[in-house]
């Protein structure tokens, strides 16, 4: 099979000049290809496109803009099939979550075409009669786009598309485990000035040289805590503005006012929560926090659901859980649940590799009798893995929910209107989904608080997130001021 492994800088498919990076495929353990990455003097080339493309797309009306945006979101459904095939290929995730990031990627286009049409400021009552006052909303210039390969496409324009709605230009770096699906792109931004949008393939050294490249203006991160943090220092360092997005242990409320069909869907949104992409989502459900009523009934309905579930070749439509993106990832998961379980906890169903001679599949696992101060309870898993805990109270469920440093996501399943509230108020996150998990809003800013983010994407937070508020005061008289010189 052909692939696009050229790099975009300045509107020209140019080959990497950089050290070569294998694209495994996690079904197979095959190597698929190998794309050479930028080297540094090729960054810093798309880094001068890019600089080179402001004055003309800076300036150019909203209105005008709004069609180009459009164009990309068409563009990408377009190439539904192929995107979807490529990120399959290098994530391991069945086709039709694949798929369904294609459609997200595209309706993001869509939203900041338009929300960026409706304003680029506000008017602001002035101090005194004769003056008028406003706040203007400016690109910043170039942003530097670094992302995880979880949701290569879907982050990546969850970053373009805003920033490109404000007038920036773009350098964007896709994990050097989904290069293809990011190359790929390259001819959906055809119509749109040369060096507007510009890919450079590479791993962690271009990532770090776009943090403290002094010709990127912003850099918009997602990914790990570890990494956020490096970023966030490195730019810093030079004053660069920067939106970090990373890392989460979401937690799973689960209340005894939802009756036993409530704890039915409970058990299979909260499977769903914890294994979509096979546990591989920022926003995993990681802890679930059970009501001592519903406690058995709901650990039963998640066995019997997640015994249920298809784990297998992603391409097969058949299939709920693909393998994991790699055997690192795997390890890591599997570590976790062998600490706990040699803790004291039990594993009730999962953690094999579901009879597959190659790939890294890993059954989804639920456990009880997690240790709390254990990796599994306190740390990122990134895997199929739900761990679930009895609690007493709903004061007793929020205070273990908010009791890491980390705050992305959290779930609640109630139907009382007066614990809804509650949970929305006290509950510490950047998103708190009630009765409905995972599910994000082009409209809607999502982001964490505590390490796992500064800033936030989407709505119009996110497209704020790339724009620089100016203050304009203007008098229409010509007059000394009596609170001038001399004071006495
Ligand atoms: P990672 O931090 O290892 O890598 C993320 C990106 O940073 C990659 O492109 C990588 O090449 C690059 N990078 C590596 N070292 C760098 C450096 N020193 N300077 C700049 N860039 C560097 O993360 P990952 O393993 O690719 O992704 C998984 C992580 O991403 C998880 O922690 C997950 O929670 C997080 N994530 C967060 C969100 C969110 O919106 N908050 C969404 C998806 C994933």
């Amino acid at each position: 099979m052909e692939f696009q492994t050229k790099l975009l800088i300045g509107g020209k498919l140019v080959e990497g000049d950089g050290a070569g990076i294998e694209v495994e495929n996690p079904a197979t353990e095959e190597t698929v290809v190998t794309v050479a990455s930028a080297s540094v003097a090729q960054l810093d080339q798309a880094v001068a496109a890019a600089r080179a493309a402001i004055p003309d797309w800076a300036s150019m009306p909203a209105v005008d803009r709004a069609p180009l945006l459009r164009n990309i979101a068409d563009r990408l459904r377009a190439k539904t099939e192929e995107l979807a095939g490529l990120m399959t290929t290098e994530i391991g995730r069945p086709l039709l979550e694949s798929r369904d990031e294609v459609e997200w990627s595209a309706a993001c286009f869509e939203y900041y075409a338009e929300v960026a049409r409706s304003e680029i400021g506000r008017v602001i009552p002035p101090i005194e009669a004769s003056q008028f006052a406003v706040v203007v909303k400016e690109p910043h210039g170039v942003v530097g786009c670094i992302v995880p390969w979880n949701f290569p496409l879907l982050l990546l324009c969850w970053k373009i598309a805003p920033a490109l709605a404000a007038g920036n230009t773009v350098v964007c770096k896709p994990s050097e485990v989904t290069p293809l699906s990011t190359l790929a792109l390259a001819d959906v931004f055809d119509d749109l000035p040369d060096g507007t949008v510009n890919l450079v393939a590479g791993a962690g050294e271009i990532g770090s040289a776009i943090s403290a490249h002094p010709g990127i203006d912003c850099v918009a991160f997602t990914g790990s805590v570890a990494t956020g943090h490096k970023v966030g220092i490195a730019c810093a360092a030079r004053n660069a503005r920067a939106n970090l997005e990373m890392g989460g242990k979401d937690p799973f409320i689960v209340c005894s006012d939802i009756g036993d069909e409530g704890v039915q869907i409970a058990a299979k949104g909260g499977a769903w929560a914890a294994y979509l992409n096979a546990g591989q989502v920022c926003t995993s459900s990681e802890r679930f926090y059970v009501m001592e009523d519903v406690y058995d009934d709901y650990v039963a309905a998640f066995v019997d659901f997640t015994k249920s579930l298809v784990i297998g070749d992603p391409l097969d439509p058949k299939t709920d859980i693909g393998p994991m993106v790699s055997a690192v990832q795997r390890g890591k998961a599997v570590a976790q649940v062998e600490a706990a379980v040699a803790a004291g906890a039990e594993l009730l169903t999962g953690g094999g590799n579901a009879g597959r001679p190659k790939g890294h599949y890993l059954e989804p696992c639920v456990l009880t009798g997690v240790p709390e101060d254990s990796d599994l309870m306190t740390e990122e898993t990134f895997g199929p893995v739900a761990p679930i805990v009895p609690v007493k109270t709903l004061e007793e469920a929020i205070t273990k929910a908010n009791s890491l440093d980390f705050g992305l996501g959290a779930n609640i399943y109630t139907r009382d209107l007066n614990t809804a509230i509650t949970c929305l108020k006290q509950v510490r996150a950047g998103s708190v989904w009630i009765n409905d998990p995972l599910t994000d809003n082009d409209a809607g800013p999502f982001g964490g608080f505590k390490n796992s983010g500064i800033g936030r994407e989407l709505g119009t937070e996110g497209l704020d997130a790339f724009r620089e508020a100016k203050h304009v005061h203007m008098d229409s008289v010509i007059e000394a001021k009596d609170w001038w010189y001399p004071y006495g």
